[in-house]
């Protein structure tokens, strides 16, 4: 295992970054460093209180969105498929980051995870529809079935996306257009 060459949240950092395609660990910190250089606008950022979504404002612009369905909540696994999603144009909703994946073999658990506040979303807000707009990976599957349990029970519709998105395939990757169908022909959990 490398050696730690920063605190807990800029390792993180790095790991998030070493994850990306084409990213291997040397150019993860480096562009880790990158980003701490930009300090000023860097510290502008923040992580929305209610979604979960990263925004210059707390709630984000989308959770502060008047135009928005106020009933329709879109779970998705990072900030990255919220992007996908709303590029498509697919969905004028509102949405949940959750921040990753259940993930039994990396040791990822529920309290890992942006969890604890979403069932009480549903009566807050008055949800009527939650789409479950994870990957169809095992470990988003997984993921899925568990909220399915989580919020199953709290008179909110729980809805997957259709079977346009490939088996293993990740949000990120897939055109607008297959992605708005997806969202169009969702099917119930
Ligand atoms: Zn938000």
């Amino acid at each position: 295992m490398a050696e730690r060459v920063a605190g807990p949240e800029i390792e993180r950092l790095i790991q998030l970054l070493a994850r990306l395609p084409g990213l291997g660990p040397r150019s993860a910190r480096r562009a880790a460093l990158h980003l701490i250089r930009k300090r000023e606008e860097h510290e502008k950022i923040m992580v929305c209180s209610a979604c979960g979504n990263v925004d210059t404002v707390d709630p984000c612009t989308i959770c502060a969105d008047v135009r928005r369905d106020p009933g329709v909540l879109v779970v998705v696994e990072t900030v990255a498929d919220l992007w996908a999603l709303e590029r498509s144009g697919a969905i004028r909703a509102r949405y949940h980051v959750l921040g990753g994946t259940l993930s039994p073999l990396d040791g990822v658990g529920p309290k890992d995870l942006n969890l604890e506040t979403l069932p009480g979303r549903v009566a807050a807000e008055g949800l009527r529809e939650i789409i479950l707009a994870v990957n169809a990976t095992v470990d988003g599957q997984t993921t899925a079935h568990y909220i399915t349990d989580l919020v199953g029970h709290l008179g909110v519709t729980v809805t997957r996306l259709a079977h346009g998105v490939p088996v293993g395939g990740e949000l990120d990757y897939l055109d607008e257009g297959t992605l708005s169908a997806a969202i169009r022909q969702r099917t119930a959990f």
